[in-house]
Parts: C-alpha cells; structure tokens; sequence
C-alpha cells in the first residue's frame, strides 16, 4: 500500500510581543465532539496550490477576523514540522495581530490571552502540548 503523506495543517502562536512574549492566545474547539473544549493553536489545513506562510494568514483571517505579521517559524522535529498524528503534522509560527481584535468565529467558542507562566494552565489538544512546552523553553523570560 502507498504511503500517504501526512496533511500539512499550519498554525499561530499568537503573542503580544514577538521581541519579549507574555500572553500566548489560546483558542477552545467548539467541534467535532471529540475535540471540543480542548484549547489548540488556531490554524487550519493548506489547501492545494496554496503557500504554507499564505494559508496560517488566511486561516487566521477567517477563524479570528484579525490580520497579523508572522515572527520566526518553532521548528518541530519532524522535519522542521510537529507530527500530530497519523494525517496531521503542522508547522507553527509566532505571530502578533496588526489589525482587529481577535474573536471565535467558526471553529472556536472561546479565545483567553494567557499570560506568561500560564501558558499550560488550560487542556490543550494533546498533541498541542509538548509544542506549547517548546514554545515556553524557546520564550525568554520577559
Ligand atoms: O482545524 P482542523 O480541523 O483543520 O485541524 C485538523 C486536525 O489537526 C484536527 O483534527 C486536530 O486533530 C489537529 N490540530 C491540532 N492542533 C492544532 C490544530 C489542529 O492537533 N493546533
């Protein structure tokens, strides 16, 4: 049988300040079942002909209304991408938003602004958390 190749899903970190990060923004899923209450990266899949760097400013656009500047990429160790499961693996930049207030427009019923030193204090998608824990060793200390 052919390999597939996982479904590239791209994803912000988004940040208050990419020189010096305190508040981290967390989006809660509303669907499918099994996710939601669960907080994740907001992003969403690269569609065909589509730039990964095009798609996480489109996602962001449609899921939270806001339009943002991409700061660096956190590598995964997959390729420089994070596997999340067996169809998804995801790459992630930081990101702050340059225009508008985010709001939880269609995948999510709520955004939080965590602050730094609380950035795991709410339950992330699993596959979330090592790279939220990553993020926070890469973050200095404000
Ligand atoms: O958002 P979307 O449903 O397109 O994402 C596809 C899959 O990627 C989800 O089912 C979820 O398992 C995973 N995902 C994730 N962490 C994110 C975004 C998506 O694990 N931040």
């Amino acid at each position: 049988m052919p390999v597939s190749h996982p479904v590239l899903v791209v994803a912000a970190a988004l940040v208050d300040d990419l020189a010096a990060p305190g508040a981290l923004l967390a989006a809660r899923r509303r669907s499918p079942v099994s996710l939601a209450g669960r907080w994740e990266f907001p992003g969403g899949k690269v569609e065909p002909g589509e730039s990964p760097e095009d798609a996480v400013h489109r996602e962001i656009r449609e899921e939270l209304g806001v339009a943002m500047e991409l700061g660096d990429e956190l590598a995964g160790p997959d390729d420089g991408a994070w596997r999340l499961s067996e169809r998804y693996e995801m790459r992630l930049w930081r990101a702050r938003v340059t225009a508008g207030e985010p709001r939880p427009l269609v995948e999510h019923d709520e955004l939080r602004w965590l602050p730094r030193g609380q950035w795991l204090t709410v339950p992330w998608l699993d596959a979330d958390v090592r790279i939220v824990e990553a993020l926070a060793a890469a973050t200095d200390p404000a």
